[in-house]
């Protein structure tokens, strides 16, 4: 796979003005605590409520305009839809959607709100993967993938540079994992830019799909379960082509994450005023729990902000998993 740092730097300035540069904060009460500063880079404060925007504009920008005409399509499991569509609505390419019966329904309303055609197809992401595959075959629409393709890998790798950018003497970075796009774009820019740095992917532990495809050595398929992170759900491709390889040859080390530490690192995070869905709080968990120790500057990244409203106020009740008990 010849991606490197030139393609993140080039996909930094394809995007520039059309995403945010999200903020860095110090979390006082973890830095002081851990005796070490914990930073939170602030992903759940861009367009569209996560970094998958960054991927989706770099992906489009990246298309001819013959491609762009006849439109675009995604299967997604939820931000990577919502940003496809906020994307090609900036660009004013039609753009569909399909998205599985999972995924929950404030993410398929924003979806509708921002503009594309959203349907609804089966009970996994393989069969709105499948539906994908169709409209590609018939109506000449592109597939713009969640994470499996080098500009949506580029894309995301320009939050890495940002996060070295903002933070001096960077010992580690605590990435959330599904796909691996937004853990091998930052692991590529940081391996770059900042060597010594440690990079970190944390997943729930149930359904960890890259977890178990990097201890297989190959990329293997897992039951999906109901789990707070419902962003990190999914699978990454039976015939993955990018981000497996990337990611087990650049992650230093892959933590899984219960259910009830996800629901502490959102409450903390609630506490500090930062309303972040499941999949953004693994690493704060990590944290928090113990699961990660961190030895110099730390920066935990909000990964995104979709969260069922009713769901947070659940868990900052002391809720700690998706269903009541
Ligand atoms: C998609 C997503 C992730 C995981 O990104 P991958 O590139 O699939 O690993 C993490 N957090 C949020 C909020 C997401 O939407």
């Amino acid at each position: 796979m010849n991606l490197g740092i030139d393609d993140i730097r080039a996909a930094r300035q394809r995007i520039r003005g059309r995403i945010r540069q999200t903020p860095m904060l110090r979390d006082e009460m973890l830095s002081a605590g851990l005796g070490t500063p914990v930073l939170l880079k602030c992903e759940h404060l861009q367009d569209t409520g996560s970094f998958k925007l960054r991927g989706a504009t770099n992906a489009l920008l990246s298309l001819p305009p013959e491609a762009l005409a006849r439109g675009v399509v995604t299967a997604s499991t939820g931000n990577h839809g919502r940003a496809l569509a906020h994307a090609a609505h900036a660009l004013g390419v039609p753009a569909t959607v399909c998205l599985s019966r999972l995924v929950p329904a404030n993410k398929v309303a924003a979806v509708r709100q921002l503009g594309a055609e959203v349907r609804i197809i089966g009970e996994s992401q393989d069969e709105a993967m499948a539906e994908v595959a169709r409209l590609v075959r018939d109506k000449g629409m592109t597939q713009i993938p969640p994470f499996d393709d080098p500009a949506i890998v580029a894309g995301q790798g320009t939050l890495g540079i940002e996060i070295v950018e903002q933070v001096a003497d960077l010992d580690a970075v605590l990435v959330p994992l599904s796909g691996g796009g937004l853990a091998a774009g930052i692991a590529l820019a940081v391996r770059a830019l900042a060597p010594q740095a440690r990079i970190v992917g944390l997943s729930m532990e149930g359904g960890a799909v890259m977890a178990a495809s990097i201890a297989a050595g190959h990329p293997v398929e897992l039951a999906e379960t109901a789990s707070l992170a419902d962003s990190l759900g999914g699978g990454i491709g039976l015939g993955n082509r990018v981000t497996f390889a990337l990611c087990r040859d650049l992650l230093d080390e892959v933590i899984l994450v219960p259910e009830d530490r996800i629901a502490d690192g959102l409450r903390h995070l609630g506490r500090l005023g930062h309303v972040v869905e499941g999949a953004a709080a693994v690493g704060i968990a990590a944290l928090l729990s113990g699961a990660f120790r961190p030895s110099g500057p730390t920066v935990a990244l909000l990964s995104g902000a979709n969260i069922d409203p009713g769901l947070h106020a659940r868990i900052m009740a002391g809720a700690n998993r998706v269903e009541p008990a």
